[in-house]
């Protein structure tokens, strides 16, 4: 998908006199921005350098700009080093995603929730109905996370009508962790929560919208726009 209006910024010049030092961030409140593009609202970003300085740059850019790369002091080839961030990326997000699942069972102890924790481990993904158990979980013990952390599956048609069989509730929870392409799927099989409105206009950017699990308790969830973009820093010095 073509993003013209990202382009590098001027400091960057010659994106190959970077060098990735493997360092990977995981910002599950979706607050980091691209020291090379100014892409914001990222979530996973990674460090390069280029002698003294340092930029964390976001998963466009290392996919576009052949990164200067060395694995145990041997060069590696943009293709090598791309598959090996990638690597790295899989294994963060999993761990990421334990942890927090870790410490909802140690919350909230439960059968259920441990049938949700096996299927992660599998799957490295949850079922719509799995989904709507955690969410609800972590909204009980006050777990204080980005839904959209976990990635829902929705492709199939089993998912999909597992999804429309939740209650208006679960469907509800589910919903904020669902990327504006699943919610315009589901949207249109007749799934989408009541309440909720599917502007077409949302597929044309990156949401730009944080969403927590949040206390207070039996507060409804709320999105939560996040701040201006253009107040955001990068990260770049
Ligand atoms: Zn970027």
């Amino acid at each position: 998908m073509a993003r013209n209006r990202y382009t590098l910024c001027e400091h960057v010049g010659n994106p190959q006199d970077w060098t990735y030092t493997w360092q990977v961030n995981d910002d599950v409140t979706l607050g980091s921005s691209c020291g090379f593009c100014r892409r914001d609202t990222l979530r996973l970003t990674y460090e390069v350098t280029r002698g003294e300085e340092v930029a964390w740059i976001c998963q466009n850019c290392i996919a576009r700009y052949p990164i200067g790369a060395t694995l145990d002091g041997e060069p590696m080839e943009p293709k090598a080093a791309r598959a090996y961030a990638h690597g790295l990326t899989a294994r963060l997000k999993q761990t990421t995603c334990q942890d927090i699942l870790r410490r909802v069972q140690a919350a909230s102890p439960d059968a259920e929730l441990e049938e949700v924790v096996i299927y992660f481990d599998r799957n490295l993904q949850l079922s719509p109905l799995r989904a709507a158990r955690l969410f609800s979980t972590m909204l009980r013990v006050g777990e204080q996370i980005n839904a959209r952390v976990f990635e829902v599956q929705t492709r199939s048609n089993a998912h999909q009508q597992e999804f429309g069989s939740l209650s208006e509730a679960d469907r509800s929870l589910v919903w904020i962790a669902l990327s504006p392409q699943q919610r315009r799927r589901l949207a249109s099989l007749g799934f989408a929560p009541a309440d909720t409105l599917v502007h077409r206009t949302q597929v044309r950017r990156l949401p730009r919208v944080e969403v927590q699990l949040a206390a207070p308790r039996k507060a409804p969830l709320t999105e939560t726009a996040s701040p201006d973009p253009a107040l955001k820093t990068s990260r770049y010095q």
